[in-house]
């Protein structure tokens, strides 16, 4: 709202609220109004008890009176309603997949620290939404997966590797503000459970940047060198090794169609597509190498694992001192 609609806005509600007693008044001195009222006085001077007739032309009148009343009242509440109507879809969508995924790792780490969790994986997603929508991509609303993270589906394709690239850094970009904040907050409140948060921040905006197909390190690297996607993929293999989880192991699957196109012959559009000048590609590598770098740094310096689930330890009470193994 611009300062220039408040006063209209007072304006509004001033002249609302004299329609709502102009319109008392208008009925007030409107026939219908004096016929009913003149009635009712010589039913009172009668047998002071009124005809039924007057009672119910007297209940009509309240009753429409609080018609009128009521229907302005929705009117000016109009500008409030429609957003809302028009919202609900994301509100749904991202609200109520954002509540499963709460629900889902609070059965691992307690609901505080899941939420907090949740809430830095919604920071990382609109990083990359801050990014496509202003590269002009029409994008969809973050919708998340229980235990998987959350994505945005991209409703126009990136229209080159630079873009492609761009898009992808905003995500672990905005995410590791986001991990640094609790670094701070951890630090300002000397308090673990801040510290673990960042560590986990730090973490998944770290694993993001694996230069494989689906995850967003395969996206930055498209401006460098697609060639990279074989490093990224030599990098989850390690992990799925060390560390075998379904996550990982679909991350791999689904990453394996775009290594596969490293090895088949390109047409000039895809070509085209890969076109990166000499100055845009040392920004996204500065860029990329030095986020990793200072996420590793992260993690090294907050160093604080989750906390368990509340019936799993004793340790409960002091968040980020139990072992997650
Ligand atoms: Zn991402």
């Amino acid at each position: 709202m611009t300062d220039a609609q408040v006063p209209d806005r007072r304006a509004a509600d001033a002249s609302l609220a004299l329609t709502t007693s102009a319109s008392s008044r208008r009925l007030a001195a409107s026939p219908d109004y004096q016929s009913a009222m003149n009635d009712a006085e010589p039913a009172k001077r009668e047998g002071g008890r009124p005809s039924r007739w007057t009672s119910i032309r007297a209940v009509a009148m309240t009753v429409l009176t609080a018609l009128i009343v009521g229907f302005k009242y929705l009117a000016s509440l109009k500008f409030l309603l429609l957003p809302i109507l028009k919202f609900l879809p994301l509100v749904l969508k991202t609200g109520g997949t954002m509540v499963l995924s709460v629900a889902a790792y609070a059965m691992l780490w307690g609901w505080r620290y899941a939420l907090g969790f949740v809430v830095l994986i919604l920071i990382h997603e609109c990083g990359h939404l801050v990014v496509a929508r202003s590269m002009g991509l029409k994008v969809g609303a973050p919708v998340f997966i229980p235990f998987m993270g959350a994505f945005i589906a991209l409703k126009d394709a990136p229209r080159n590797a630079w873009v492609e690239s761009l898009v992808g850094l905003g995500g672990p970009l905005l995410g590791s503000v986001g991990a640094l904040a609790c670094a701070l907050i951890g630090n300002y409140l000397e308090s673990p459970f801040w510290y673990a948060l960042a560590y986990s921040g730090c973490m998944l905006n770290l694993f993001n940047l694996i230069p494989i197909g689906t995850l967003d390190g395969g996206r930055i690297v498209t401006a460098l060198s697609p060639w990279l996607w074989i490093v990224g993929t030599l990098v989850l293999g390690a992990l799925l090794i060390v560390h075998p989880n379904l996550l990982l192991g679909l991350v791999l699957i689904l990453s394996l169609p775009r290594l596969w196109s490293l090895f088949r012959a390109k047409s000039a559009a895809e070509r085209r597509y890969f076109e990166v000048s000499a100055s845009q590609r040392l920004l996204i590598g500065t860029l990329y190498i030095g986020l990793a770098g200072a996420l590793a740094w992260g993690m090294a310096a907050c160093s604080v694992p989750p906390p368990a689930a509340p019936d799993q330890t004793a340790e409960q009470a002091v968040p980020g001192a139990a072992d997650p193994e």
